[in-house]
């Protein structure tokens, strides 16, 4: 067996939360054949099995994960072209959305550059459907390669497989982890490269300037689909949760432990150096306690919880 498997590994400066306990047995294949040694290994041992992305949208437990966390590094990149002479760029799952980024652009490739500035990996990206206003990932997708829980089996599939929508995929279900996607972009003169790049450059400014960039998961709470709420502002239904976190006064205000939510948006949540994953989890339903009371409704978690023995939420 070439994967090493190693045991008791903390997880918290994994998390962009920085936060949580340690992995029970944690490893990180590096391709498809170690991957399938990685889902051997917690069938061998009966082990619960996480896959760990860049950490960008988790929190996970204080008491840490009791089960295998794999973490894919799978850095592969590559471009062919389709039968219309457009790129397809092949991403291993471990590859950074950054990094994917600068590689198409440089490759003269352009479309994915709407997602500047928002942290991850690939294999994260496609089991949420990353999504900057109306640009989502699957409109990019044309194929991905996944390693089934169970048996290890890699298959590959397209786009329709996944049942895509807003923070939605079968990848949800956990039972296949994704090892490489291919995206369609659109080939691009020099000229174009250098507009995309400077858009590229102007979306990150535009986040850093207005969000948290460090110890957050970004949007804790997704935003509510049309059949959730009943409330309309300017004859529009209220999906957007950070309109009722906001009518609620918690931005930079509310505090638990050492997170707090940020004093720039109200759906993000922030650490401190000494904070824990329960003063994030009971920040949170904090939050969603005092949205139904004034509105009726409860926000549901983006971020996904890892490790909780009992749901911290509402
Ligand atoms: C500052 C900040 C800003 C953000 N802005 C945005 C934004 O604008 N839009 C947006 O959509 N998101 C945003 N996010 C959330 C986050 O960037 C995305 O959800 C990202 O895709 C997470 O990727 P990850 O690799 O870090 O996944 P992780 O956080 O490690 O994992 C998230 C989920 O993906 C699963 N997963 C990871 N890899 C795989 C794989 N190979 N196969 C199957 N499942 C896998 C995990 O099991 C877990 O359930 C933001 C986060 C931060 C911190």
């Amino acid at each position: 067996m070439k994967l090493v498997i190693q045991q008791n590994v903390p997880l918290k400066n994994k998390t962009w939360f920085n936060t949580g306990g340690a992995a029970a047995f944690y490893c990180q294949p590096s391709d498809g054949l170690e991957f399938q040694e990685a889902i051997a290994f917690a069938q061998q041992h009966a082990l619960e099995i996480f896959v760990l992305g860049h950490g960008a949208n988790i929190l996970i437990s204080d008491d840490g994960f009791d089960g295998l966390v794999i973490h894919p590094n799978i850095q592969t990149l590559s471009i062919t072209n389709d039968q219309h002479d457009q790129p397809l760029v092949t991403a291993g799952a471990g590859v950074s959305m950054e990094k994917l980024i600068t590689y198409t652009l440089e490759h003269n490739c352009i479309g994915l550059e709407d997602f500047s500035g928002i942290p991850g990996s690939v294999g994260g990206s496609v089991y949420i459907n990353l999504h900057y206003f109306d640009k989502l990932i699957e409109q990019f997708l044309v194929t991905v390669e996944l390693i089934e829980r169970t048996t290890g089996t890699i298959i590959t599939v397209d786009k329709n497989w996944f049942n895509f929508g807003y923070d939605q995929s079968k990848l949800m279900e956990h039972n296949h982890y994704v090892i490489a996607a291919t995206l369609r972009l659109k080939k691009a003169t020099d000229l174009e490269v250098a507009y995309a790049k400077g858009r590229s450059t102007e979306i990150i400014r535009h986040r850093v300037s207005r969000y948290p960039n460090k110890n957050t998961c970004g949007s804790f709470f997704r935003n509510f689909y049309k059949d959730e709420v009943t409330l309309t502002v300017n004859n529009k239904k209220a999906i957007w949760v950070a309109y009722y976190l906001d009518k609620i006064g918690v931005k930079g205000a509310l505090k638990v432990g050492d997170a707090s939510v940020s004093y720039q948006h109200a759906n993000m949540l922030v650490t401190g150096p000494q904070a824990t994953s329960t003063d994030v989890a009971t920040l949170a339903r904090t939050m969603q306690e005092l949205v139904f009371k004034e509105f009726g409704i409860i926000p549901q978690p983006e971020c996904i919880l890892i490790g909780f023995k009992n749901n911290p939420l509402l």
